[in-house]
């Protein structure tokens, strides 16, 4: 057994005011059989809208015969990349917004959409500073102080953060509609603009040149010629950009069009790709030339466990390559790699644990690279006691905040 301290995590990709929006929602995380999802449904409240995540895809999925009957049921998947919708809530939500309501059974609308789909959640169930307090005091006990906001959801966020004391405690993304709508006082907050290149592994949604066991191939968001003009479009503004790519086919539409615009995005001070999971090491060389920072989830190695339901053998293998980025391509943690959770879950034990003993030995990251990837620049605001089992392939962690 061996102690360390490290400091406080800086986690590089979260969705704090959505999760602390949605956080006293019916939650389906831990819920593995359909029959207890769908009593824990039954019991939902009867006139209003119930928003439901944690949905897990992988696990079961739901006909219209049994939710139709539950009380309204918008249901979001683990990955909140796709949804289900019983005929109540839709009759209810499409008084507030048809087209939303009419196309989220379609998916690849949905991704095109996914900002819009995420206001639409959040209004449902709207954050309040109050909600904001609680979900940095979870954040801080699970060891994480600061947490970047990866998707404004509106204006008012960035006052809600304010007055709940936490404006210090993150860095907001925008995307970049949502920006032009922001006022100038507004867009001085917005550090960069975040867009996205495809879904995910659990909506089957990420854009992956060998179709999922399951069949589906995946979406792509924009033509090479949409993603370009978009990229084009934020370097006018001289503003950050992060870039979502998770299949090997959104990776290499990334860096393609960066290629083809190198002279023109000189003005974007920091390129970011965010999750880049099936990355080849071919894409990744290309990355690093470059200049993109890749910003990656050491909790995602055990999708390589979760969803061997629809990605093929490669696949599983390829998942988040570290030890190929770090050796071979020469990839810095804390440098041009840097570390989050998406939230899923967010936290020390979590992340920490993927890293040193992830699924297959590519995934894995010294604690040396996790604190360099992960952690706060000192112990300020407190620290982590770390004790790791080597033998037993387990940790313990205890949070000191000062
Ligand atoms: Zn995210």
């Amino acid at each position: 057994m061996k102690k360390y301290q490290i400091p406080l995590l800086k986690d590089h990709h979260l969705h704090p005011y959505m999760y602390a929006a949605l956080k006293d929602c019916i939650d389906l995380r831990f819920v593995e059989k359909k029959e207890d999802a769908l009593s824990i449904l039954k019991n939902g409240k009867k006139d209003e809208i119930n928003v439901v995540v944690g949905w897990n895809n992988s696990l079961y999925s739901f006909t219209d015969q049994e939710i139709d009957p539950l009380p309204p049921s918008f249901i979001l998947n683990a990955s909140l990349h796709s949804y289900t919708i019983n005929k109540s809530a839709a009759d209810l939500l499409r008084l507030k917004n048809k087209d939303i309501v009419d196309h989220l059974g379609d998916c690849e609308w949905a991704e095109r959409n996914f900002s819009a789909v995420m206001k639409f959640a959040e209004m449902l169930n709207p954050c309040t500073s109050e909600k904001l307090k609680d979900y940095y005091n979870d954040l801080l006990k699970q060891g994480v102080w600061f947490a970047e906001e990866m998707l404004l959801i509106h204006e008012d966020e960035i006052d809600l953060f304010k007055e709940a004391g936490l404006i210090d405690r993150t860095r907001f993304w925008a995307d970049i509609n949502t920006y032009k709508t922001l006022s100038e006082d507004a867009q001085k907050c917005i550090c960069g603009i975040k867009m996205f290149t495809d879904g995910a592994f659990g909506s089957k949604t990420a854009n992956i040149k060998t179709p999922f066991l399951t069949g589906e191939e995946g979406i792509r968001v924009f033509s090479d010629d949409e993603l370009r003009q978009k990229i084009l479009e934020v370097a006018e503004l001289e503003i950050a950009v992060a870039i979502h790519a998770i299949g090997d086919g959104a990776i290499e539409q990334v860096i393609g069009v960066l290629s083809n615009v190198k002279e023109e995005i000189i003005s974007i001070p920091e390129i970011r790709m965010e999750h880049c999971q099936l990355i080849t090491k071919r894409n990744a060389e290309e990355a690093k030339e470059l200049g993109i920072i890749l910003s990656m989830q050491p909790n995602f190695n055990v999708d390589s466990i979760y969803y061997r339901d629809r990605l093929t053998e490669h696949y599983i293998l390829q998942n988040n390559p570290f030890r190929m980025l770090i050796d071979e391509v020469g990839f810095t943690p804390g440098k041009d790699l840097i570390l989050g959770s998406d939230g899923m879950p967010y936290g020390v034990d979590d992340s920490l644990k993927c890293s040193l003993f992830p699924p297959y030995p590519s995934q894995q990251l010294t604690l040396d690279e996790y604190i360099a990837g992960y952690c706060m620049p000192d112990m300020e605001h407190g620290h982590i006691e770390v004790e790791i089992d080597e033998e037993n392939q387990s940790i313990t962690t205890e949070v000191i905040v000062k």
